[in-house]
């Protein structure tokens, strides 16, 4: 039996029919040496990584970028504030929404 690469670390793995997925209906991956399932360091730690994405933080970053106003001075355009648009004094400077530039009530 030649040997099969696992394709994330690129260790030896191996497949029997005795180990197969209840759920995919696949053979299971195994290390050579243990005989057991192979655990394989790279996928786990996209895994980690991949759940370590979710979490709230960027998903709030998202909707303070979303987040538009509509001017209540005058003209009633979208507007919106960027975290990295503030004034010298560290207040936020509305943007228009289609321009990105400071906004300019007409
Ligand atoms: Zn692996
Ligand atoms: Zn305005």
């Amino acid at each position: 039996m030649s040997n099969i690469l696992c394709r994330q670390c690129q260790n030896p793995i191996k497949f029997d029919d005795k180990h197969i997925s209840q759920r995919t209906g696949k053979k299971i991956p195994l290390d050579i040496e243990t005989n057991e399932r192979h655990d394989c360091p790279v996928r786990r730690e996209q895994q980690q990584q991949a759940q370590q994405q979710l979490p709230s933080q960027s998903q709030q970053s998202q909707q303070m970028q979303r987040r538009h106003l509509q001017c209540n001075k005058c003209c009633g355009n979208e507007i919106y504030f960027d975290v990295n648009t503030k004034t010298q004094s560290g207040k936020f400077i509305p943007l228009d929404k289609d321009t990105g530039l400071p906004h300019q009530c007409q």
